[in-house]
């Protein structure tokens, strides 16, 4: 696993900064060739003037709908992460966006992807930030009054 966080430039003064462990739990959950279903989950962590920092991230629970090139994440889990994360972070930590994978080696985001995202980005008043891993890299973005690709880390930088 890599030990330093992951760090891309988000703005002329902003970072998006990603604790190791939660880019280790990503490329863990994408699912081999054979018999691929989608996994995701929401990205955990706080606001800091224009830098973000994500700390955690949920995994796919039981009520999520997978599928082969589907991820539906409709656990109430997720939610109740976020505010589990809120409360015990001293109001700090909460929702910062989505991660899932797809059945490609390079992921791009789908139609549906973009139109899952446009509805969200609706309603937060900050930037979220949306990851998409696959076999040999993890694609990241952000939305914020329409969506920005930041940055495609390789497969082997992310999990060391
Ligand atoms: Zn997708």
């Amino acid at each position: 696993m890599r030990r330093d966080p992951l760090v891309i430039r988000i703005s002329d003064d902003g970072f998006l900064v990603v604790k190791p462990q939660v880019i280790a739990t990503i490329r863990a959950n994408v699912g081999s060739r054979d018999g691929f279903t989608e996994a995701g989950g929401i990205l955990i962590g706080s606001y800091r003037g224009s830098h973000i920092e994500i700390v955690d991230c949920t995994v796919p629970k039981p009520k999520d709908v997978r599928r082969r090139a589907l991820f539906d994440r409709i656990d109430i889990g997720h939610q109740q992460a976020a505010m589990k994360a809120w409360l015990t972070s001293g109001k700090t930590d909460s929702y910062v966006g989505e991660w899932h994978t797809h059945p490609e080696d390079h992921p791009k985001h789908s139609s549906l992807d973009r139109r899952t995202w446009d509805g969200l980005m609706e309603k937060a008043r900050e930037p979220l930030i949306f990851c998409i891993a696959g076999w040999q890299s993890t694609w990241w973005g952000v939305g914020h009054h329409g969506l920005r690709h930041l940055s495609r880390q390789g497969a082997g930088n992310s999990i060391g």
